[in-house]
């Protein structure tokens, strides 16, 4: 069943999503060359906890961190690990936060110190996919618009865009109905309502778009590096916003964090 939210279940969800933005930036200060995983998982479950929220991820069909931390050629889904980052690697950071029973989700792929060209642009394509997905997004926008976008956009860099994993809709639970994928036909799919709330999250190869799934392991199948980018978006009569931003309050209050480090 696909959701409709009311006024005051999407301030709730703007709360998570303003959490996990939060968290994300703070990441992204603490990822440097020499750093763990496991560390910044650690920085993540902490800062959530203390914003009176809760990872989503963690055991989450027995997911063992608050962070799915995807390095290079890790498409999504990195178990956080003790082994340093190192430079010229890039990570890919998805991270997830309930609030008052409300879900927020984003990712990010950022550079661990100095990175090659070649990664930096697979990282600002994959943003800019994203944006080129949400361009005219609105109430009565079908799904296969989404996927269009994104896939055109991504595909005329000779990037693969992964097949395997979807977005998806998002509220009371993390995945909830419909799948949102990053590929497809303009004019098709599901028509959105005005109150849907989906997670969008192009997940762009170099290379090719397979994927070798092992378990929890999620490889691009030619070994080339992978990156994602996602925002929690709520479908309203006029656009769309960005649910996983954030908030004044949560500028603060990072802002004071960053500051007392
Ligand atoms: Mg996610
Ligand atoms: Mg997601």
């Amino acid at each position: 069943m696909i959701t409709v939210k009311n006024q005051e279940q999407i301030d709730l969800m703007r709360v998570a999503g303003s959490i996990v933005a939060e968290t994300l930036e703070l990441l992204e200060a603490h990822a440097k060359p020499g750093i763990s995983t496991k560390a910044l998982d650690k920085i993540a479950h902490d800062y959530i906890i203390s914003r009176g929220a809760k990872p989503s991820f963690l055991h989450y069909q027995g997911f063992p961190g608050t962070i799915c931390a995807s390095v290079d050629d890790v498409v999504v889904h990195g178990f956080p690990s003790d082994k340093p980052l190192e430079e010229g690697q890039i990570l890919s950071i998805d991270c997830g936060a309930i609030f008052k029973g409300w879900h927020g989700d984003a990712a990010r792929t950022i550079a661990i110190g100095k990175i090659s060209p070649e990664k930096q642009k697979l990282i600002d394509v994959t943003k800019a996919s994203f944006f080129e997905g949400i361009k005219g997004l609105k109430e009565g926008s079908r799904l296969g618009d989404i996927g269009s976008r994104i896939q055109t956009y991504a595909e005329k860099f000779g990037y693969g865009v992964v097949r395997d994993f979807v977005g998806h809709g998002i509220g009371r639970q993390m995945h909830e109905d419909p799948s949102v994928p990053n590929y497809g036909m303009a004019g098709t799919g599901l028509k959105l309502k005005s109150g849907n709330t989906i997670a969008i999250e192009p997940m762009i190869n170099m290379g090719s778009h397979e994927v070798r799934i092992n378990g929890w392991d999620h490889r691009t199948r030619d070994g080339l590096p992978s990156a994602h980018y996602e925002n929690t978006v709520l479908i309203t009569e006029s656009g769309c916003e960005i649910l996983t931003q954030v908030s004044p309050e949560g500028r603060a209050i990072l802002t004071r964090k960053l500051e007392a480090e």
